[in-house]
């Protein structure tokens, strides 16, 4: 009855644990959640025509927005190369049916995002770790998710030259590049191909509202008509009411501002996890404390295996990403992510009390 893609697909571990996180009393630091007291407050008005069809690439002013920002980070794409997405979640699934066969070969990081990983798996992918050559590389090099951590500028210029000498399709991932705690130069991989076939994307799921499914991709000229029709045979659009919503909120004055605020916010988040985990943790793991985006990338001090614990700890309302889940062949016993942007308070403090209870328990 069923496609032989099925076979193999899996429920995503993330959209398993959002189901219980809205009990009473869960803590979690699972989802890669925006803080609810940032989420913006919509009483608008639209035109009629809003609620018509509308073009496949995306409204006019709003493709233009986006190209006006992209030149600002160096990435060569006019507003007839970019593409409006229905959540970035889509440019994946755009991208993974564009290249990808049974069997394709994907160079990714490891540990890379999960629900990328389950996209390029729908489709067959086989996965390479960098720095090996495959048809496709998918990469989240500016505050990734899980770890958090950006790539440094000869890594992202030694991947440009490499995906270019290879003549190879560059995937850039790019949805926490705005929120940013510690400024620096973190030039976009694409920017410093200078030609070659590459995708880039990003979304207003982290600076504005998930729930509107808004995201966008600029490509190469070679790859921009072939994803445009993909889109058209997904959904043949996305959203209007909601691209109306977000071009709003972007070209007005506040923009800039809300932003910065939004940066100041989650900083302050960061730091006051980030003091609450050397409170609980410190002396069972490690990390690096993000300088951007919404992860803690907790590395345990032993082996212990961290997604038994889950359900132990779900059972006493705290939930997390077991760092396992991240890796394409399922190593990275002993590591788990933390969203530090949700959970508030004295929230936190019991949460990561209990893990440390938790993590002790299975030393
Ligand atoms: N890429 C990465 C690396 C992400 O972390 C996320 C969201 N968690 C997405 C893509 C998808 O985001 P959205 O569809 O909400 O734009």
């Amino acid at each position: 009855m069923f496609s032989q893609r099925i076979e193999g697909l899996r429920p995503s571990p993330i959209r398993s644990i959002l189901a219980v996180i809205d009990r009473p009393g869960m803590v979690s630091f699972a989802g890669g959640l925006p803080a609810t007291d940032a989420l913006p407050r919509w009483s608008g008005d639209v035109e009629p025509e809003v609620l018509q069809y509308g073009p496949t690439e995306g409204e006019p002013r709003l493709r233009a927005a986006v190209a006006e920002h992209l030149r600002t980070l160096g990435v060569d794409a006019p507003a007839d190369r970019v593409l409006i997405l229905s959540g970035s979640q889509q440019g994946i699934d755009l991208a993974a049916k564009l290249v990808v066969d049974p069997g394709t070969p994907v160079a990714v990081e490891s540990p890379t995002y999960l629900a990328a990983l389950q996209v390029f798996r729908f489709y067959g992918a086989r996965f390479v770790d960098l720095p090996a050559s495959a048809p496709l590389t998918y990469l989240v090099p500016t505050f990734g998710n899980p770890t958090g951590a950006c790539m440094s500028d000869t890594d992202r210029d030694e991947i440009a030259a490499r995906v270019r000498a290879d003549d190879t399709v560059l995937f850039e991932d790019d949805p926490y590049r705005d929120l940013v705690y510690e400024p620096g130069d973190r030039t976009p991989i694409v920017a410093r191909m200078h030609g070659g076939s590459w995708i880039y994307q990003g979304s207003f799921s982290k600076t504005f509202a998930p729930g509107l499914r808004l995201g966008f991709l600029a490509a190469s000229e070679d790859l921009f008509a072939r994803l445009v029709m993909i889109k058209q045979a997904t959904d043949l659009h996305t959203s209007r009411l909601s691209q109306h919503i977000v071009l709003d909120a972007i070209s007005g004055p506040d923009w800039p501002d809300r932003l910065d605020r939004l940066a100041d916010f989650y900083r302050d988040r960061r730091d006051t996890f980030d003091a609450a985990l050397h409170r609980h943790l410190g002396d069972l793991a490690t990390w690096e404390t993000p300088k951007g985006g919404l992860f803690f990338w907790l590395t345990l001090d032993r082996r212990v295996d961290t997604r038994p614990l889950l359900d132990q700890a779900i059972a006493r309302n705290v939930a997390f990403m077991p760092g396992e889940e991240f890796f394409p062949d399922g190593t990275g016993v002993g590591t788990m992510r933390l969203n530090f942007s949700h959970a508030t308070g004295d929230d936190v403090d019991r949460g990561l009390s209990t893990l440390a209870e938790l993590i002790r328990e299975q030393r």
